[in-house]
């Protein structure tokens, strides 16, 4: 079979990634969580897992360094989608972006300030509104942006509404309903079609082997 290299988020999703993975009969050869190394073997001797951060998964599959990818939905959306197919939602870490306000607080009549990680989803939303914004990009806490007056309304991915609810904020409205999806690049598709085709096959009864079992 053709190699292929598989490139995995890190962190929360790569908990419900190995499990998953596990199932479609595909394991790391070692503990990934107990090593600094970046590339791991399989218990497929033609695949290898990238582990590395979710905002750089579209990237490595579009341009084709790794031939397939686990990434979120809300990645997916703000990186945008050449270059690769989505064949397979996965079902796993999902979650939902949404925009949310401080509770008590009245939104100003005229522009909005919104502070998010992704813009690009952001300003298609709101120009799709019709509502004038100001987009501020940040790269983590959120939340913190409308207690120190740097914005009125952010987008962020939830899922309790725990964190917002810690803060003084409540959820507004939807964006997305996200979960981690599999994603291959589109030549990979092509030159490596055995290999992606057993991948994404495998992973595809896994999945739907956990629905009948719900
Ligand atoms: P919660 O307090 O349960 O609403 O969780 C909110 C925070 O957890 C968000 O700000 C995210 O950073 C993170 N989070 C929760 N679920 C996910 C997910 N599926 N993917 C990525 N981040 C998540």
């Amino acid at each position: 079979m053709e190699k292929l290299t598989i490139a995995l988020t890190k962190g929360r999703i790569l908990k419900d990634t190995l499990p998953l993975f596990a199932e479609a009969g595909i394991e790391p050869v070692e503990d990934i969580s107990k090593s600094r190394k970046l590339i791991f073997d399989t218990t497929l001797p033609h695949v290898r897992f990238v582990v590395i951060r979710g905002t750089d998964v579209p990237t490595y599959v579009q341009l084709g360094a790794a031939d397939i990818g686990v990434a979120g939905k809300d990645m997916l959306l703000e990186h945008g989608a050449a270059g690769m197919y989505e064949p397979l939602d996965l079902g796993i870490a999902r979650c939902r972006l949404m925009t949310a306000v401080m509770r008590d607080r009245e939104l100003p009549a005229g522009r909005i300030k919104v502070a998010t990680k992704f813009v690009n989803v952001a300003r298609q939303y709101f120009a799709a509104q019709g509502t004038q914004v100001d987009l501020i990009k940040l790269y983590g806490a959120m939340e913190l942006a409308p207690m120190m007056d740097l914005a009125d309304v952010i987008v962020d991915i939830v899922d309790t509404g725990n964190t917002l609810r810690a803060n003084g904020m409540e959820p507004a409205d939807t964006i997305a309903e996200i979960s981690s999806r599999l994603v291959v690049n589109t030549s990979a598709m092509k030159r490596k079609h055995e290999s992606v085709t057993d991948v994404v096959e495998r992973l595809r009864r896994a999945v739907q082997a956990r629905a009948a079992n719900d």
